[in-house]
């Protein structure tokens, strides 16, 4: 056999070879757990994830910081996130009724664009009190975009017993629906608020980290409140500070999230991938709580 014989029987016997080495790669992907998965830089693969916790904005454009909602579903896709639930930043950031409506209007579009893989909260500002609750009522149209609620109290300067967030309160009581609350004010207010409003499920956003609470009191109060959860969304925590909550709480206590567009979605995914907690808690974190909570006002 000469040389160009053998270099083109090689290489057939190569691409031959291909289909089986590609088939075997897919397989090992699939049965390699999500510590390996994320470990080898691949996006998540046979888990439900579903970021419960993510902003997109139209104001800046991307001028200095990626934000809109086609990049943000870009990068979701990229990680093996497979549903996003969004609020937007102009919504906190208004300064008019007329501008939080629009900044819903935004968030309609962004959802029909992409209609299997992002869904949005309503932002109720106590501040517009007469506007947010006429738009809390977009949360029960049918076929709605909106899933729930994000209240910002940091933004807000805003106490979860306070007046105005209680029209809110009832209104998610009554049709059961999902609260995000950014917590201003102290997590005990919170805890008043959960056992007030039953029906209601109420998240935590960041896991009640900065909000004065030591850990020991955001679990005392989570053991306490069935319908009451916290995110995983973070620049940063205390070392092991994901084990500490599913040991004392239970896995199912805990959302994932990522705060993307303002945060990055790699390490906000690694935390939890990466934390020493079983598989069946890491699954339950990233998509099996949303989907317990949520149920069918999310698309499958
Ligand atoms: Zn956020």
């Amino acid at each position: 056999m000469n040389r160009r014989d053998f270099l083109s029987q090689s290489a057939l016997s190569a691409l031959a070879l291909a289909p089986i080495a590609r088939a075997q790669a897919a397989q090992g992907a699939k049965s390699q757990n999500i510590f390996e998965q994320v470990r080898a830089g691949r996006g998540l693969e046979g888990v439900d994830v579903v970021d419960s916790h993510a902003h997109i904005e139209n104001i800046s454009g991307n001028l200095f910081w990626p934000l809109d909602a086609d990049i943000l579903m870009a990068d979701s896709r990229r990680c093996g996130i497979g549903l996003t639930i969004v609020s937007p930043f102009a919504g906190f950031m208004a300064t008019s009724g007329d501008q939080l409506k629009a900044a819903h209007d935004a968030c309609v579009s962004a959802v029909g664009k992409y209609k299997n893989s992002l869904r949005a909260y309503l932002v109720f500002q106590p501040h517009f009190l007469k506007t947010s609750i006429a738009e809390m009522e977009r949360a029960v149209e049918p076929n709605s975009p909106f899933v729930g609620f994000k209240l910002h109290g940091a933004i807000d300067q805003y106490p979860a017993d306070g007046p105005n967030y209680q029209p809110l309160f009832e209104f998610a009581n009554e049709h059961r629906l999902h609260v995000l609350y950014h917590v201003f004010g102290g997590v005990e207010r919170v805890g008043l608020t959960a056992v007030k409003y039953p029906q209601m499920t109420l998240a935590m956003a960041h896991m009640a980290f900065w909000t004065g609470a030591t850990a020991e009191e955001v679990i005392a109060l989570l053991k306490e409140h069935p319908n009451l959860y916290v995110d995983t969304c973070s620049s940063t925590w205390p070392y092991r500070y994901l084990e500490k909550f599913v040991r004392a709480v239970g896995a199912e206590k805990i959302l994932f999230a990522t705060d993307c567009t303002y945060l990055a979605h790699g390490p906000q995914i690694a935390k939890v991938a990466f934390a020493q907690i079983s598989e069946d808690e890491k699954r339950l974190i990233f998509g099996g709580n949303a989907r317990r909570i949520f149920g069918n006002r999310l698309p499958a």
